[in-house]
């Protein structure tokens, strides 16, 4: 598929859902890609992107950043607190806040830097042990814990589990943020994004569907 083929069903799916036009943004996931197919994507206009390692957001963005105005950089994978800081200089949004500690050091930097990222908090829907995330009936304090230390939440993530219908967790997860006041809902991927749509997403991450299959190394 092509950038510009996911635009238009994410056009698609916001008309269907009865959204306006636009109300959804596009990230495009580029982890792993070759630098030429995200060049080839910049190329074509697309300014907001998601990055899942910081390491490597690190080594792959210096160079574009200049040559492309606008571009912003998104954090949707795992964030150890050692690496907050380099997260902070470098995203503008984290998607993976799930835990009262990372709260603690990203709330210590944001007063230290004078600034701080907009925030998402990630919540494990399936309850998966292996996954990343706060359990749904931890989230409510963990945004209690945010707004306390004055950080800018603006929403909440989910990766539903993979071998299961992915709708009732974008539905569960909408449920939480609207009791809480939150407004942002990042969810969706390459095979689910028109249906995270259709449930109130604000924020969808296609990798694949943009870019093509990732090809690991080694
Ligand atoms: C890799 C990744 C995506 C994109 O996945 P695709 O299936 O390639 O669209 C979205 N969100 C997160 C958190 C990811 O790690």
């Amino acid at each position: 598929m092509s950038l510009e083929t996911i635009t238009r069903r994410l056009r698609d799916a916001e008309a269907k859902a009865g959204r306006p036009a636009e109300s959804v943004t596009l990230i495009a996931v580029s982890k792993v890609q070759p630098a030429d197919r995200v060049d080839a994507v910049l190329q074509q206009g697309q300014r907001i992107f998601g990055e899942n390692r910081v390491q490597e957001a690190q080594t792959r963005w210096p160079s574009f950043l200049p040559r492309f105005e606008g571009i912003s950089l998104h954090l949707i994978g795992p964030l150890q607190t050692n690496k907050a800081r380099a997260a902070m200089e470098m995203f503008d949004a984290i998607h993976s806040v799930d835990r009262p500690k990372l709260v603690e050091s990203i709330a210590r930097l944001s007063d230290e830097m004078g600034r701080c990222p907009e925030l998402f908090v990630q919540v494990n829907t399936g309850a998966e042990p292996q996954k990343a995330g706060i359990l749904p009936e931890d989230v409510d304090a963990l945004i209690v814990q945010c707004r306390d230390l004055s950080l800018p939440v603006v929403g909440l993530m989910c990766i539903p589990p993979a071998e299961e219908d992915p709708a009732p967790h974008f539905e569960a997860l909408a449920g939480m943020a609207e009791r809480n006041g939150l407004t942002g809902l990042s969810m969706g991927m390459s095979g689910d994004f028109e249906t995270a749509v259709a449930h109130g997403a604000t924020h969808v991450r296609v990798g694949s569907a943009i870019f093509g299959d990732r090809v690991y190394q080694g």
